[in-house]
């Protein structure tokens, strides 16, 4: 989960890092108050959960309150990377001599956390890192011990930092590290982290990732979450206890369990289908489940065949098949189905669903490779 600059100049402040004064707007009228009350240069900024905003049109700096209310509305009327601008930041502009990067991520190879500066901040880091991948310094922090002020230090000298600035330096990596840990972020970035004109460091835009799967951990962040910004049909997914992602192809999947569901859409891409979509219904998922499953899959219209694949566990396929023909009689049967049951029950899910015209297989090649026939 993705947090908001805002959000994420907010939890950075919290471990004493230093960030812009300033407040969010949904409106031109609130941005140029906010504005007025900062009694500064501003600038504008779009608070959308994609990089690259300035390039967009989405960061504009303003001389005054009149100014501001201007690139507000401008701004509220975009559109960056297909996500509706809905709300503003308006802070005071800083005056930046030099723009530095600095972030932290979890290390995979090293199986510890990694943090990373580079002098070139400012501009897109992945791009750094493809073509000039030694303009970025790496330390890898030992979870036990923490970041530890040596390697802080070391950043700061291999990314050039004037020493006058090294001791702020040092204490904003720790804050962000800090930041990293008690959130359980999968990312904490900086980009960029400005030196300004009265020689202090700043952080002038700030990223967060959230684990999703540590947020029952944190219920105050999960709060954070902004439904309105998410895919409709993910966001529906997930109310409903499902891990849905769409794709570009046009056979529909419903099975369960992660690995099974990757499995069956590399078993469609091996017969020479598309899946349109990534869907696990989980353990144990009642008919009231499927049935919104089904609904969400069946809604785009680029699926010409649904491929159901249940492996029978602790999920029944009798439970299963209830759901599908609960769902028919709901959505409506017109995109061929072909399912495929295993496991607890089968026998009687079978059964079930023997009198529908959905089409059935016995093995998940077949069932693949019968999904691909009706979707010609
Ligand atoms: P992003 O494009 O989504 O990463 O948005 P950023 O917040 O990083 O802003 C993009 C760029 O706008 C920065 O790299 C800066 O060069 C510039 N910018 C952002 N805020 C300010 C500011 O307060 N003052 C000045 N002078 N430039 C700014
Ligand atoms: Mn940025």
């Amino acid at each position: 989960m993705k947090l908001h600059e805002h959000q994420s100049k907010t939890l950075f402040a919290a471990n004493g890092i230093p960030i812009p004064r300033g407040r969010v707007a949904g409106g031109a009228r609130q941005a140029r108050s906010i504005a007025r009350d900062l009694g500064a240069r501003v600038v504008v900024k779009a608070q959308v959960l994609v990089g690259g905003r300035g390039k967009a049109g989405g960061v504009k700096i303003g001389a005054n309150a009149r100014e501001a209310g201007k690139h507000a509305v401008e701004i509220l009327a975009l559109r960056i990377a297909g996500l509706a601008v809905r709300k503003v930041l308006v802070e005071e502009a800083a005056e930046i001599r030099s723009e530095i990067y600095l972030g932290i991520t979890n290390d995979r190879t090293a199986r510890r956390p990694v943090m990373m500066a580079s002098a070139a901040g400012g501009v897109d880091i992945e791009q750094v890192a493809a073509q000039t991948p030694e303009e970025i310094l790496r330390e890898n922090i030992d979870p036990f011990l923490g970041i530890r002020g040596f390697q802080a230090r070391n950043l700061a000298s291999g990314i050039d930092l004037p020493r006058a600035h090294w001791q702020q330096f040092i204490h904003i990596a720790l804050g962000l590290y800090q930041t990293f840990v008690e959130t359980d972020a999968t990312l904490a970035e900086i980009n960029p982290l400005v030196v300004t004109e009265e020689e202090q460091l700043l952080a002038v835009d700030g990223k967060i990732v959230l684990d999703d799967n540590a947020l029952v951990r944190h219920p105050d962040l999960a709060e954070l979450r902004d439904v309105d910004t998410e895919a409709g049909d993910e966001a529906e997914a997930r109310e409903h206890g499902l891990s849905y992602v769409a794709l570009d192809g046009y056979i529909g999947c419903m099975v369960n369990g992660a690995g099974l569901a990757m499995g069956t859409m590399d078993i469609i891409k091996h017969f020479g289908g598309e899946p349109a979509n990534f869907l696990d219904i989980g353990g144990g998922a009642s008919a009231e489940k499927v049935a919104a499953a089904l609904r969400i899959i069946l809604r785009d219209r680029r699926v010409r065949a649904l491929l159901i694949n249940i492996f029978g566990g602790i999920t029944r396929c009798d439970e299963v098949a209830r759901g599908v023909l609960a769902a028919m009689d709901e959505v409506g049967g017109k995109v061929p189905m072909v399912v495929r049951l295993a496991g607890t029950n089968e026998e009687e899910g079978r059964r079930l669903l023997a009198e529908s015209d959905l089409i059935t297989a016995s093995s998940l090649a077949e069932a693949a490779q019968k999904a691909i026939a009706a979707a010609a």
